[in-house]
């Protein structure tokens, strides 16, 4: 734990900790990071779609580094870069959301989705209550009581690319290494 200790160990607050960043910090374990990300799918023919998510013009990203907090290839690319550096990078389903499981097509109550979905169609991501938390499933088949969902997640299977712009890089409070993730705006709140 060399780097934490060359920093003097003062009670820190986020705002503290916001302010101690540096815009030629590079990207380590138990560092913040802000970024902005757009992300499409590259086809079997290597055809980019649409993008699928974009953050530009919201709030960026925030996470904690080295925690596990993002998908593994986006984690390995943003290691070592700086506030200000732009990253594309192409990563297998393996480094993304993992491979699609072809038997994971659960038929579940309709009462068992989130009450803020009315109407149910196929292809639709909704949200499903489970015992370890709400999970995004895609509707397969809808009926009159149960629904057909594919438990993969929404990008399990798919070969994403993303262009990334890192906005800021800050070291992390004690606070947010022991909760294991980021505290701020884009982070989260307690
Ligand atoms: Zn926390």
């Amino acid at each position: 734990m060399t780097k934490s200790s060359k920093k003097p160990a003062k009670e820190t607050n986020d705002k503290a900790a916001a302010a101690e960043s540096n815009d030629s910090m590079c990207i380590t374990d138990n560092c913040v990071v802000s970024f902005h990300y757009r992300l499409c799918e590259i086809d079997k023919n290597g055809i980019k779609s649409a993008w699928l998510e974009q953050s530009m013009g919201r709030e960026p990203l925030l996470y904690l580094h080295g925690h596990g907090n993002l998908i593994p290839g986006l984690e390995n690319v943003l290691a070592g870069k700086k506030t200000g550096d732009e990253v594309r990078v192409t990563l297998s389903p393996e480094l993304a959301y993992g491979p699609r499981h072809p038997h994971a097509v659960h038929r579940v109550p309709l009462k068992h989705l989130l009450k803020s979905h009315k109407q149910v169609v196929p292809g639709q991501i909704v949200t499903l209550q489970t015992d370890k938390g709400p999970k995004n499933v895609v509707v397969i088949k809808v009926g009159k009581f149960n629904v057909d969902v594919d438990v993969n997640h929404p990008y399990a299977g798919r070969i994403l690319h993303y262009e990334i712009q890192v906005d800021n890089v800050r070291a992390a409070s004690a606070e947010e290494i022991a909760h294991r993730h980021a505290h701020g705006t884009g982070g989260h709140h307690h």
